[in-house]
């Protein structure tokens, strides 16, 4: 009689496992290693979008020193400011669309440039 079983291997240290077919790791101190490892993946990941939105707002705050300001799209990438990351939308009555990296906004202009506006100051 041939059972299901087989050669498995533990998902992360890989040496074989015995038992059930529907076991993925060899041990408890596997299965938690491979969670942390995940987890800090994860982690990591959030990690590096934070940092991209607070690298934004400080880039936006540096063009924006009494509040409001204008900047060219070349000046901020050059600081490497990253236009895929922002925290959130706000869309005028006038159907204006500013992009904010916290409480930091950006309006796109004509001629790739932009106008920058602290939240409170300018927008309420
Ligand atoms: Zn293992």
């Amino acid at each position: 009689m041939v059972e299901e079983q087989g050669n498995r291997n533990c998902i992360e240290c890989a040496i074989e496992i015995e038992g059930r077919v529907d076991k993925r790791f060899c041990s408890d101190y596997c299965r938690n290693a491979y969670n942390n490892n995940l987890n800090r993946d994860a982690n990591k990941y959030i990690r590096n979008i934070n940092n991209t939105l607070r690298r934004n707002r400080k880039i936006l705050e540096g063009f924006c020193p009494n509040g409001k300001g204008k900047v060219h799209k070349d000046e901020l990438l050059f600081e490497r400011f990253n236009f895929d990351y922002y925290t959130n939308v706000y869309k005028t009555k006038a159907g204006l669309t500013y992009f904010f990296c916290y409480d930091y906004g950006y309006l796109s202009l004509d001629d790739e440039k932009f106008a920058i506006v602290k939240r409170g100051e300018y927008i309420k």
